[in-house]
């Protein structure tokens, strides 16, 4: 197996051009200062962020409650256009859309949105690009360019509200339910935009989108110091984190930060969430052919589960341009999954919801990037 060598970027603001500030940027109680600041009364901000969150309203045209000639004004300074959709494609009769977003930089993200009979989820961007080097994953491949604002981060999500509330997808309005931080980047590593970001989801109007912290998916490829700090938050939002097999020796090439967090840190830091919170936390594991598949490592993953409160998602292998990397043997999945149900660990098999449009993991702004460079 070969492994590339990887600069293992951590928490590293790195910015190109300074991102323009967006009310999504502040706390509450910051947005109304920044409004003062402008020279508008408070009230202003809340009710620029109810017209954000909850009207969904891109339109400063729309906001009736303040006066005309001011409307535009204030929405370049509380509302800039942080995002611009380049172009999106959809598959399963239309029901996964996937979006490719330039930032204000020339930046390229993406979102993919999928819905099911029960509830819409979207998958969102929190870097562009990733600096954790895992070796199966096309962002891992390009590096990190830079971390998102919360703005940027929030406005993926409000984009995607949007669209389901304008009937967009199939099915006509619906309203969006689920989030999760599976898109490009490592969430953990832009830690403060990511939770300011969980405010906005979270909060209930006219702070936030007001959906509800259980929906909500924080996926981390196993930064201690970040669970630890989001364990502290208290904010009860789903914990995934990215195993992919369960000894050391294996993960040290698979996940390189497993050279700085083991299992065995990632998985306590993952309990104390679980006992903080009182929320289960799943087990992330991209089955790889002859790689991370044999028996005896369902075994040995079922021994690590068996006393914790953490349910499985093995993922298929969605393989990346020029890997010699495939998903496994449909007979040696079943059986990976026969052994963890053995030890009476949960276990689900992700369905591989846009594969034709390359719906995983930065495979879309990294055919963008070839496009146009
Ligand atoms: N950086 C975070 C979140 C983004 S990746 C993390 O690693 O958890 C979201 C999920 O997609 C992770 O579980 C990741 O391991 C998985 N993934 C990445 N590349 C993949 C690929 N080529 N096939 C299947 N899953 C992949
Ligand atoms: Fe980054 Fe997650 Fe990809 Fe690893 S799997 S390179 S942490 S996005």
């Amino acid at each position: 197996m070969s492994i590339p060598e990887v600069n293992l970027v951590f928490d590293e603001p790195v910015q190109r051009k300074k991102v323009p500030k967006h009310l999504a940027d502040y706390s509450p109680q910051e947005r109304r200062e920044v409004a003062q600041g402008l020279g508008l009364p408070a009230f202003r901000a809340t009710q620029v962020a109810t017209h954000y969150f909850s009207h969904l309203a891109d339109d400063p045209q729309t906001w009736s409650d303040i006066p005309a000639e001011l409307r535009q004004t204030i929405a370049d300074q509380l509302t800039p256009k942080l995002i611009e959709l380049v172009r999106s494609v959809t598959c399963d009769d239309g029901m996964t859309r996937k979006d490719l977003w330039k930032l204000h930089d020339g930046t390229l993200v993406e979102s993919v949105l999928m819905r099911y009979t029960d509830r819409v989820t979207v998958c969102i961007s929190s870097q562009a690009g990733c600096g954790m080097g895992c070796p199966f994953c096309a962002t891992g491949q390009a590096g990190l360019t830079r971390n998102l604002s919360a703005g940027e981060i929030t406005e993926q999500i409000v984009a995607a509200a949007r669209a389901c509330a304008n009937g967009e997808l199939p099915g006509g309005p619906v309203r969006l339910s689920n989030i999760v931080f599976m898109g490009m980047g490592e969430p953990l590593a832009n830690y403060n935009a990511v939770v300011r970001t969980l405010h906005n989801i979270i909060d209930p109007a006219p702070d936030g989108l007001g959906i509800s912290a259980r929906s909500v998916t924080v996926s981390t490829v196993g930064l201690v110091n970040g669970i630890e700090k989001l364990t502290e938050e208290g904010l009860a939002v789903t914990l995934a984190v990215s195993l992919h097999t369960p000894d050391d020796e294996l993960r040290d090439s698979l996940v390189p930060i497993n050279s700085r967090w083991k299992i065995k840190e990632v998985l306590a830091a993952a309990d104390a969430y679980e006992k903080r919170t009182g929320r289960r936390y799943s087990i992330e594991y991209a089955l790889i052919r002859d790689i991370n598949d044999q028996s005896w490592r369902s075994d040995l993953l079922g021994r690590l589960l068996k006393n914790r409160n953490a349910h499985v998602n093995l993922i298929p292998l969605n393989p990346t341009p020029g890997s010699k990397w495939t998903a496994s043997r449909r007979e040696d999945e079943a059986e990976f999954v026969r052994i963890l149900e053995g030890y009476g660990v949960p276990v689900t098999v992700r369905d591989t919801r846009g594969r034709e449009i390359d719906g995983a993991c930065g495979q879309l702004a990294a055919a963008e990037k070839v496009r146009t460079d």
